[in-house]
Parts: structure tokens; sequence; C-alpha cells
């Protein structure tokens, strides 16, 4: 079994992102990145602050919105306008959840496809349904990222997803298909759920279930990645998949921290300084 760094992976895109930056910055170009959050998730707090730092550690500037649990879905609307224009501002995240009261789906559709750096926006996501250059949603893209950096063939291989959801399961089959992989996904409703995974040469967990993943469920020398960030009742981080058990089967495998969790920020700020590149018309 080898493990899947992501920790030391996403360390080395980081560094390379840093020198491009110091080029662009020879230009006059200073990439910047816009983080709107509404209302006080503990947990979004973490994942914004964890992103303003490898931002700082880039030289990606940075700049954060925070509006109240009051905020209306007009004020929510004219923020992202007023940052669409804004010349300065190369990204716009809008960090998820937002409250329940608001429409986060059109929000989404009002960033700036140019500047939608997490991918959401439908423009960017019906472009990589038909393969065509466009923001791809940083764990989707660390995931592939990862697979290429291990040197995993995923062409004609038979990849299983567990989870749909817009921001990981779904864009990830486009992924893996634009990779000639055979691609089945499963979800909440999938029956037989385990004959399904153990057909799976490239396995992936979605879900948001602990350890969820046993060793029953995967195929000898399956490639396991593990997407699931969970607390358990101790408090600990948790994958989707109860790597001890599992690891002893599988080629490959990504563990809870360190795997995907660290190559989604880095495929942020991938995806910031693309849109910065963009913008001043060097791509
Ligand atoms: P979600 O709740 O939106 O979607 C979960 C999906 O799993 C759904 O499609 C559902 O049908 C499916 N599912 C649930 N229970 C199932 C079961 N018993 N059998 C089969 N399918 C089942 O979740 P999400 O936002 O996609 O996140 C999934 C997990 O990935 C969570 O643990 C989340 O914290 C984590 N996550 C990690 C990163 C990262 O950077 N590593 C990024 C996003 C999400």
């Amino acid at each position: 079994m080898q493990l899947i760094d992501g920790k030391k992976l996403a360390k080395k895109i980081r560094e390379e992102l840093k020198e491009e930056v110091e080029e662009l910055n020879k230009k006059g170009i200073v990439p910047k990145l816009a983080v709107i959050m509404v209302g006080n998730d503990k947990a979004s707090s973490v994942y914004v602050k964890n992103k303003s730092k490898a931002c700082d550690e880039i030289g990606i500037k940075y700049e954060e919105f925070l509006k109240d649990e009051n905020t209306t879905q007009e004020e929510l609307i004219g923020l992202i306008q007023k940052l669409n224009n804004r010349k300065d501002i190369n990204g716009i995240l809008l960090q998820s959840p937002i409250p329940k009261k608001l429409d986060i789906r059109e929000a989404f559709n009002c960033i700036d496809d140019n500047k939608d750096v997490d991918g959401f926006n439908p423009v960017n996501v019906g472009k990589l349904s038909i393969g065509e250059d466009c923001f791809i949603s940083c764990t989707p893209y660390g995931v592939i990222k990862m697979l290429e950096a291990y040197n995993i063939d995923v062409e004609g291989k038979q990849a299983v997803i567990i989870g749909r959801s817009n921001i990981v399961g779904k864009p990830l089959i486009q992924c893996l298909l634009n990779k000639n992989a055979t691609v089945t996904v499963c979800h909440s409703k999938t029956q037989n759920l385990k004959e399904i995974t153990k057909q799976a040469d490239i396995l992936v967990a979605a879900l948001g279930k602990t350890k969820f993943i046993k060793e029953d469920m995967v195929k000898e020398g399956a490639v396991v990645i593990d997407v699931g960030i969970n607390r358990t009742e101790e408090g600990k981080l948790a994958g989707d998949v109860d790597f001890e058990n599992v690891s002893k089967k599988a080629s490959y495998i990504t563990p809870v921290p360190g795997g995907v969790g660290p190559m989604t920020i880095a495929m942020l700020m991938y995806n910031v300084v693309k849109a910065t590149k963009i913008a001043n018309g060097i791509i």
C-alpha cells in the first residue's frame, strides 16, 4: 500500500504558485481573492481562516466580507455584483453554508464565470461537462491532481464515486469521464452498494459518514480516495473510510487528515492565479 500524501503534494503546488505570483508581481499584477461569509457557521470560520493563511503564504491578496445572518438576498446579490465589477478582485468565493432563507444557487449563478474560482457557476459546470477549459471545483480537481501526481492511470478503469453532491460527486463524474474512466456514481438510494464498490479499481468516498467504507466493500489492490471530513464523538477528524483496515487491501489510499483536504485549498489557490492570468490576458 502506498499513501497518497495530500499534504506534501499541496505544499509543492503552493510553492510553485508562489513562484508564479512573484513573476506576476514583476509585471505589476497582484492576484486578489474576495471571500464572502454570511452568518456564523463555526466550521466555515475554520475553512475561511485556512484559505486566508494559504493566500498569505502564496502572495495572494485577500479581502473578507463578513455579513450577518440578517443579510437579505438583495444585499448578497448586490455585493456579488459589486465584486464582479471590481478590477482588483480576481476571484470570488461564497462560503457555504449560508442561512437557509437565502438562495445560494442564485448567488452562485451571479458570480462572474471568470471570477468563479470555486467552479460552481452553471457556465463552468456546463463547460466541465463538455470537456472545455474552465474553473473546476476545487475538491474534485484536487482528487484528479493526486491521481496524476502518483501516475495512477485512470483510462479504462472502473471508477466508483459514492456521493452525488454538486460540489464533489457530480463534478468528479465529469473529471473522471474526461480521463476516460468508466464511472459509476452511488448515493443514498443506491441498492447493493457493496456489490458495486467491490468492482471499483478507483473508489472515491464522498458521503460524509465516518468510517463507512469497510474492507469488505473494497477490491484487493483498489485505489481509495477519501473525501470525507467528519467529526467523531471525541471531536477528532475522520474520513469516510475505515483507514486502518481498508489500507491493508488498497494499492493506494489517502489519509484524513492530510489527504484531499489540503489539496482542496491548493486548487483554490491555483484557480485564483488562473483567474488573475485570464483577467490580465496572459492566458
Ligand atoms: P453532501 O451531504 O452534500 O452529499 C453526500 C452524498 O452522499 C449525497 O449524494 C448522498 O446521496 C450520499 N450518501 C449519503 N449517505 C449515503 C449512503 N449511506 N450510501 C451511499 N451514498 C450516501 O456532502 P458533500 O458536501 O458532498 O460532502 C461529503 C463529505 O466530503 C463530507 O464529509 C464533507 O465534509 C467532505 N468534504 C470534504 C472536502 C475536502 O476538502 N476534503 C470538501 C467538500 C466536502
